[in-house]
Parts: structure tokens; C-alpha cells; sequence
């Protein structure tokens, strides 16, 4: 499955975020193929669109899709020398697909800061700077080598070194690979490296509890929100002990407790939906009486790929597929209805699966 690494310095808040992330927990049973590991945590996708098709298949079951974050702690200056746990951690941000970067925006006397004072800036650019010195080492590493298969004579080496050396000048001007415009085809070339400044990365800005309705008027927060606009970076405030607290809770007093604290959701449904989009994932569903259930792909999945996620048969068997689209399928009411419009599609082996498609696939046992 598809993951999301927590990173961030000491006490900023990661373990009270992580926390409240496993204790909302998904229903496991439903996941059989996500990770059992302390360190990660199965956080099921809020989804308006599932709760309407619910209402209007009325199926025994609703599962919403779900993927994992990843306690990625330990991470400190100096890390990319191999300080603190530090080669490990960066080899466990290698392994995930996003970055959720905790900084702390709260002010509290008793809870230490490791540079002293709340500085959520400097905080980003310590972290930030030991993901570059890492990526730095891996990339003149390769340059080296290629430069070495390039008198071999073979010319694909040019390109990806003309690729490695705009990433390292990006690098040594303290700028994330992300930061970098490259073509897919370039992007190829380097993927094997797994940058880490590569990834996607969103800032979650943890504030105090009394700041949790109004994170905006917090001017760290503001700061970082400046910040992660030039990055092209992603910001979700979020007060991670109050989410601690929300997510002991559940049905009415839940709602009974966010109304109190003046939200409209809880802070992690916002950040897991923005990890969601920031991961660049797709929805379809499927609609059975039994069983109505979303699933997660990748934009760009055809149709037997999107329903290999259900099961591998169903990708090997693929015969077609029987589709509308959620919009479709509201507006008339009914699969029956949606029949009789002529709005129920089928599509064979080539059909881009798009956000929102409700599936039923044909398949060979
Ligand atoms: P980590 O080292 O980044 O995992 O940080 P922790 O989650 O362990 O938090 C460090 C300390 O900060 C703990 O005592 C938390 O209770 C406290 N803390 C976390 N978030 C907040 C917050 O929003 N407000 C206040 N006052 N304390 C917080």
C-alpha cells in the first residue's frame, strides 16, 4: 500500500499526532494487506461520495479506502553524517511515497525546544537540509559513475548526466529536487535514486489547543504557510493534542466535542485528505447490496490494473468493465436508471479508470 512518512524534530508533536492517527484506527479486518508494525498506522479516506452511495444502494457494508502513515522519529541535526539514528531514518523516508513534516507552532514553557525557541522555519531548513546533503551524496555518486560508463561510449549517460548536475546545482542552492521542472522522460532517468527532496512534502503546523478553531491567526503558522508557497508545499494546521483527544471519542460526543472547539471536521479527516491528493491518488467504487466500498489507485490505471487492487484474479482474468460515473449515477437514482439513460458504460483492457468511477468488473476465474 501507498504510504505517508511522519517526519519532523524532536518534540514538535509527532507521537501525539501518530497516536491519534492509530487510535482513530481503521478496522483492520478490513485492510488484510496493510502493514502490522507499532510505527505504522491504517487511517481509512473521509469521502462524502461514499456515504451518498451508501444511501442510495443501502448495502450491508461500507468500506472506505484507506492507506498508512509511517512514525518516521528520530530524526536531528546532523543526520545525513550518520548522526543521531540517522542514516536509518533516511533510509525509512526513502521507502515512503510522501512526507508529512510535523513543525511546531505551539508555545509551551515546560516542553522543551531543541534549539530553545519556537522557530518553525529554522526547524523546516535543519530537517530540509539534512534530506539535501543525503541526496547530494547519492547524486555525485551516480554522476561519478555515469561519467565513468559515458567513455564506455554509450550516450544514454549524457542525458542523465546533463539531469544529475541541474538536480545538484539545485541542491547546493538549497533547493528540494522537487523544486526542479523536469519531463517525465527525466524524471525516468533518476527515479532509481529515490531522492529524497524529491517527494512530495506537506507541513503539518501543530498548534496549542486554544489555537485549534483559529490556527490561521497564529503567526508561525502564517510564516510557515509563506514558507512552503515558495516550495510549492502543501500546509495543514492542526492541533495534534486536541486531535489526541478527538479521536478517543466517537458518534455524538465526538461531534458534541468539535462543535465546542468550533470545527466543522477533525484536523487528521483534513490532513489525511490532503496527503491523499498530495500522493496524487484516485477513487473508484464499486456498488454491490453486499458491499459498497472505495478503492485507491494511481491516476493513469487502466482498467484491469484498477481492479487488480481488489484482487490479482481480477486483474489476470479481465474481461471488461461496466462503469458510470458517480455524478451520472447520483443524478439518476438508481444503477437502473442510470441503465435505462444510457449511461452505463462498458469499457475493455485500454479504459483510463477516472476519479469517481463506479466499477463492476467481468472477469475469468
Ligand atoms: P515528538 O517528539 O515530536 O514525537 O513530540 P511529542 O508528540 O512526544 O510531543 C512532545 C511534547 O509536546 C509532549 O509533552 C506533548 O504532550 C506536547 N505537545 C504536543 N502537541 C502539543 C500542543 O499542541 N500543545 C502543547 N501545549 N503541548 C503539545
Amino acid at each position: 500500500p501507498l504510504s505517508c512518512g511522519i517526519v519532523g524534530l524532536p518534540n514538535v508533536g509527532k507521537s501525539t499526532l501518530f497516536n491519534a492517527i492509530t487510535q482513530a484506527g481503521a478496522e483492520s479486518a478490513n485492510y488484510p494487506f496493510c502493514t502490522i508494525d507499532p510505527n505504522v498506522g491504517v487511517v481509512e479516506v473521509p469521502d462524502e461520495r461514499l456515504d451518498k452511495l451508501t444511501e442510495l444502494v443501502t448495502p450491508n457494508k461500507t468500506v472506505p479506502t484507506a492507506f498508512e502513515f509511517i512514525d518516521i522519529a528520530g530524526i536531528v541535526k546532523g543526520a545525513s553524517k550518520g548522526e543521531g539514528l540517522g542514516n536509518k531514518f533516511l533510509a525509512h523516508i526513502r521507502e515512503v511515497d510522501a512526507i508529512v513534516h510535523v513543525v511546531r507552532c505551539f508555545q509551551d514553557e515546560n516542553i522543551t525546544h531543541v534549539s530553545g525557541k519556537v522557530d518553525p522555519i529554522g526547524d523546516i531548513q535543519t530537517i530540509n537540509l539534512e534530506l539535501v546533503l543525503a541526496d547530494l551524496d547519492s547524486v555525485e555518486k551516480r554522476i561519478d559513475r555515469s561519467r565513468k560508463n559515458l567513455k564506455g561510449g554509450d550516450k544514454k549517460y549524457v542525458q542523465e548526466i546533463e539531469v544529475l548536475e541541474r538536480i545538484k546545482e539545485a541542491l547546493y542552492a538549497d533547493k528540494p529536487a522537487r523544486s526542479l521542472e523536469l519531463s517525465e522522460d527525466e524524471r525516468l532517468l533518476v527515479r532509481d535514486l529515490h531522492l529524497l527532496t524529491m517527494k512530495p512534502v506537506l507541513y503539518a503546523a501543530n498548534v496549542s489547543e486554544a489555537e485549534a478553531a483559529n490556527a490561521d491567526g497564529n503567526p508561525f503558522v502564517q510564516l510557515v504557510r509563506e514558507f512552503a508557497a515558495e516550495e510549492g508545499a502543501e500546509v495543514v494546521p492542526i492541533s495534534a493534542k486536541v486531535e489526541a483527544e478527538i479521536s478517543e471519542l466517537e458518534g455524538e460526543d465526538k461531534e458534541m466535542f468539535l462543535e465546542e472547539l468550533g470545527l466543522a471536521e477533525s484536523g487528521l479527516n483534513r490532513l489525511i485528505r490532503a496527503a491523499y491528493k498530495l500522493l496524487g491518488l484516485y477513487t473508484y467504487f464499486t456498488a454491490g447490496v453486499q458491499e459498497v466500498r472505495a478503492w485507491t489507485i494511481r491516476k493513469g490505471m487502466k482498467a484491469p490494473q484498477a481492479a487488480g487492487v481488489i484482487h490479482t484474479d481480477f486483474e489476470r482474468g479481465f474481461i471488461r468493465a461496466e462503469v458510470v460515473s458517480y455524478d451520472d449515477l447520483v443524478a439518476a437514482g438508481s444503477m437502473n436508471a442510470a441503465k435505462e439513460k444510457g449511461q452505463l458504460r462498458l469499457e475493455g483492457k485500454e479504459y483510463v479508470v477516472k476519479d469517481g468511477d463506479v466499477m463492476h468488473f467481468r472477469f475469468n476465474v
